[in-house]
C-alpha cells in the first residue's frame, strides 16, 4: 500500500480542495497557506522529487506549469505576477516526497528565500 499523502489526496481517501483536475494532474489548495493564493499541482503518477525527473516522464512538468498559468488566470494574480517553486529535499526544504509545484501568489513575495 502507498503511504504517500498526496496520492491519498488523488485517491480521494484523504479530502482536499481541488481547483484543477485533468488526466495527469491535480491541484488543491495548501491547507498551510503562506500567501492569499498557494496552490500545490502534483502528477497524478507518484513521481517524489525532481530527481526523478528523466527524459521519460519530464513532460508531466510541462503540463503542471500549463495547469499553473491556468489557476494564476482563474484567481486574478496574472497580471499582478506569482511565483512557481518547487522545493527538492533536505535543503531545499521538501516536506512531502511527492512532486509538487507551488504556485503562489496575491502579495509581494520576498526574494531571496529564507
Ligand atoms: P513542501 O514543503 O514539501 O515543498 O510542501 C508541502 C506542502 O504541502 C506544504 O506547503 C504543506 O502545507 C502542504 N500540505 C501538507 N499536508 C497537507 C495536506 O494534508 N493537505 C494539503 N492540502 N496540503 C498539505
Ligand atoms: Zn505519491
Amino acid at each position: 500500500m502507498n503511504d504517500c499523502l498526496f496520492c491519498k489526496i488523488i485517491e480521494k481517501i484523504i479530502p482536499a480542495d481541488i481547483v484543477a483536475e485533468n488526466e495527469n494532474v491535480l491541484a488543491f489548495k495548501d491547507i498551510d497557506s503562506k500567501a492569499p493564493t498557494h496552490i500545490l499541482i502534483i502528477p497524478k503518477n507518484h513521481i517524489e522529487s525532481t530527481l526523478e525527473l528523466t527524459g521519460d516522464n519530464i513532460n508531466i512538468l510541462g503540463e503542471m506549469g500549463l495547469m499553473a498559468n491556468n489557476i494564476a488566470k482563474t484567481e486574478g494574480i496574472d497580471e499582478a505576477g506569482y511565483r512557481w517553486v518547487i522545493n527538492t529535499g533536505i535543503n531545499g526544504g521538501q516536506s512531502v516526497y511527492h512532486i509538487h509545484l507551488h504556485l503562489l501568489g496575491g502579495r509581494r513575495l520576498g526574494w531571496p528565500p529564507g
